[in-house]
């Protein structure tokens, strides 16, 4: 039963992605294999006149994945996972893939060069793989992602994590709020600093906004997580304003 599942899973991945792949006509060559083959089209529900098929239904097969059925559905349940992380403070953590190429090299892209159709095409892989893994009730009310301070959102023009957290909340039919929470402090990188560094450096720099219902379940979204000092943060304040589950949605993990 056990060996079951992952082989029932990737028969039904492979029937949707047929289902819905067409051939390709725009002439583009699919950036990862650089073969002019047949595209996914964009895998869940796609934006009308939307056209960002990246990549070729070959490479989307052989893209790296986490095995979301093993866990049930909770990467918490990996111990290499849980212990990498520092004193959770959620209960549910979902992801995509080790932070490895290509995503490494799309995060990057969408981070610093505003290559905006990575987040959709991530969003979008990562939507079909949560909606053949997991049922859609335990799936977060509420989606938000994790925030930017003010002072960097103005300098990078966009949150990278937002636009993420948007896409998987349109194509996974949750709601969306970017502004339930804010960063008042702007921390310096947290790359190459201690777990108590990390931790003092964000003590408080979150604040949430008052007067919203807040629905029990709530979504947390970035692009990669690495220690999970700062979604702890944010997950700390939505526990205290009595969220009674948070599911951590990150697309990678880089695991330490
Ligand atoms: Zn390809």
């Amino acid at each position: 039963m056990e060996q079951l599942i992952p082989r029932v899973i990737s028969r039904l991945r492979k029937l949707i992605a047929t289902k819905l792949l067409t051939q390709f006509k725009g002439g583009s060559l699919c950036e990862l294999c650089q073969q002019k083959c047949q595209q996914v089209p964009q895998l869940a529900k796609q934006q009308p006149g939307q056209q960002y098929s990246l990549i070729c239904s070959t490479c989307n097969d052989d893209l790296p994945r986490f095995d979301l059925t093993d866990c049930q559905a909770n990467l918490l349940n990996e111990p290499k996972i849980y212990h990498s992380l520092t004193k959770i403070k959620f209960q549910s953590l979902l992801a995509f893939a080790p932070y490895q190429w290509p995503y490494n090299l799309w995060i990057t892209q969408l981070k610093y060069s505003g290559r905006f159709e990575v987040a959709n095409l991530m969003a979008g892989l990562f939507t079909e793989h949560l909606q053949l893994s997991l049922a859609k009730k335990k799936l977060p009310q509420l989606i938000i992602p994790v925030p930017l301070h003010a002072w960097r959102l103005k300098k990078r023009q966009y949150n990278q994590a937002a636009l993420l957290a948007y896409e998987l909340a349109r194509q996974l039919g949750c709601l969306y709020d970017e502004n339930l929470i804010q960063r008042q402090k702007n921390t310096v990188p947290q790359v190459g600093q201690s777990g108590a560094s990390r931790r003092k450096n964000l003590r408080g720099a979150f604040t949430l906004n008052a007067g919203v219902d807040l629905p029990d379940h709530v979504g947390i979204v970035d692009d990669v997580l690495t220690t999970g000092t700062t979604v702890n943060e944010v997950a700390k304040l939505l526990t205290h304003h009595g969220v009674k589950k948070i599911t951590v949605m990150s697309i990678c993990i880089a695991i330490v």
